[in-house]
């Protein structure tokens, strides 16, 4: 039985290398590509339009969260205020 193991773990093995060896492409550093960078730039706040008290509710809870460190709210009202500007005479 051990031997059985044995034999097939070998045979896995060898399976494994003359894979690896079809494609030496792959782990060589100087021919693989490196993983691609996606570089964005974040979003600029949207801007209350004035006059409108949607816009003005918004613009206040953002700088209140931002006052308090609240990033999540603060990305949430910027959310809102851009579908809002869609909606936006
Ligand atoms: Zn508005």
């Amino acid at each position: 039985m051990a031997g059985t193991v044995a034999r097939i773990f070998v045979n896995i093995s060898s399976s494994l290398q003359l894979h690896l060896h079809s494609f030496p492409f792959v782990s060589n550093p100087r021919t693989t590509m490196a993983a691609p960078v996606h570089v964005v730039s974040p979003l600029a706040a949207p801007e209350p339009t004035p006059g409108c008290d949607v816009c003005r509710a918004l613009a206040r809870e953002r700088q209140e969260a931002a006052g308090s460190g609240n990033w999540s709210t603060v990305t949430d009202c910027n959310i809102e205020l851009r579908r809002h500007h869609r909606v936006h005479p």
